[in-house]
């Protein structure tokens, strides 16, 4: 079969070739600290809520209540009182005025960026945020200035030079690929000097750090500081979604001019029911977010790598070649972590990473340690 799609098959070739090809998995059951009988290091479910029985019956009865689907965006008939009342949740968790949920964290982004920034404006963006802030950036047709990652001397350079009718400041809060996190106090105060909004992503730190897993602003005591808060209902709620939290304006003109709001189909009903009880969880069991963070700091201590910020514990291996070789020799060992390469990280960068959920026991940290010393010993 030829035809003008041809050149998809030597685009596929040209990633093979280069070890950048990747394929999708298909497990047999549900998220967990043991997939397909492997001890999984691999997902965001850093809550362990993804298969809690009491967060899928509330994505059962929102769907028997709600229906399965939205059936139209939240401004024509797609809102229910559900969606309004996960709203009314994550404000009053967050201590916000108000906030917007959106179908994905991806969305968020995507189409809030857009809506605070445009043409005649200027957004500044760590060289280490997320694709959605990227795409978001790109979308808004604001002028975009990348700072080094985590830089803010270079930051408050760029904000000096680059003169424009809005700026806006954006992070993640922790990085989902390096794990670390951005200094937000010093960040909003570099923001405040020029007259710039800040938002921060906080998708891998919210739920899982600072007082009632508030996030990385809130670990920091610079809650107060950050204008616009993003996060995904996806990782540590263990359902799916985004959301917006902050001032009630900011909030109604997202729900008037966010297109990923305006133009998307309103988040299916057991989603929303599902991050509802994630939440409720996830401030009553406050043990796992300890859990899944002591199980990180101790992994990073195992390891010898920095200490996260979260539960996002990278192990730079350099080539993506390496990077896959590793990754197969702990498959081996009963290990499944991912091996990120370009072009989700630089060149070069490949790396091992880790996350900890709250499944994570000390054994298990161990036994992943071991496990990485082996094989960094068999593929030397
Ligand atoms: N922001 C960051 C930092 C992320 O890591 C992700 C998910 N990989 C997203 C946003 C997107 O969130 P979601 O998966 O809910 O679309």
């Amino acid at each position: 079969m030829t035809g003008p799609l041809d050149w998809v098959t030597d685009a596929l070739d040209h990633l093979e070739a280069e070890g950048l090809r990747r394929r999708l998995r298909h497990r047999g059951e549900r998220t967990g600290a043991i997939v397909d009988g492997r001890r999984s290091f691999a997902s965001n479910d850093y809550l362990d809520l993804a298969g809690d029985p009491r967060v899928a019956e509330a994505a059962a009865e929102a769907a028997h209540r709600w229906g399965a689907g939205s059936g139209a965006s939240r401004l024509i008939t797609g809102g229910t009182v559900l969606h309004r009342e996960l709203e009314q949740h994550i404000a009053a968790w967050k201590g916000t005025q108000d906030a917007v949920v959106f179908s994905s964290g991806y969305l968020a982004n995507a189409g809030t960026i857009p809506a605070l920034v445009g043409r005649s404006d200027a957004v500044f963006s760590d060289e280490l945020n997320h694709a959605s802030i990227v795409d978001g950036c790109r979308l808004s047709g604001a002028a975009v200035r990348v700072y080094p990652h985590n830089d803010v001397a270079a930051l408050e350079q760029a904000l000096a030079e680059v003169p424009a009718h809005r700026r806006l400041v954006v992070t993640d809060g922790v990085f989902s690929m390096d794990g670390d996190a951005a200094d937000v106090g010093a960040l909003a105060a570099v923001a405040r000097r020029h007259g710039a909004m800040l938002m921060v992503d906080d998708a891998h730190g919210a739920g899982v750090i600072g007082p009632d897993g508030r996030g990385t602003a809130a670990a920091q005591g610079a809650e107060a500081d950050v204008d616009v808060a993003v996060g995904t209902l996806s990782k540590a709620f263990g359902a799916a979604g985004g959301y917006v939290a902050g001032r009630h304006d900011l909030c109604e003109w997202l729900r008037n001019r966010a297109r990923g709001f305006v133009f998307d189909t309103a988040p299916p009903p057991p989603a929303v029911g599902a991050a509802l009880a994630g939440l409720r969880i996830s401030l009553a069991e406050p043990w796992r977010r300890h859990q899944a963070t002591a199980a990180a700091r101790d992994l990073a201590d195992r390891l010898g790598v920095a200490p996260p910020a979260a539960c996002v514990v990278p192990l730079l291996v350099g080539s993506a070649d390496r990077a896959v070789a590793l990754a197969a020799q702990l498959a081996g060992s009963g290990i499944d972590v991912t091996a990120i390469r370009p072009p989700s990280v630089p060149p070069d960068t490949s790396r091992l990473r880790f996350t900890t959920t709250a499944a994570h026991t000390a054994d298990d940290v161990d036994r992943v340690a071991g496990a990485v010393a082996a094989a960094l010993g068999a593929i030397a």
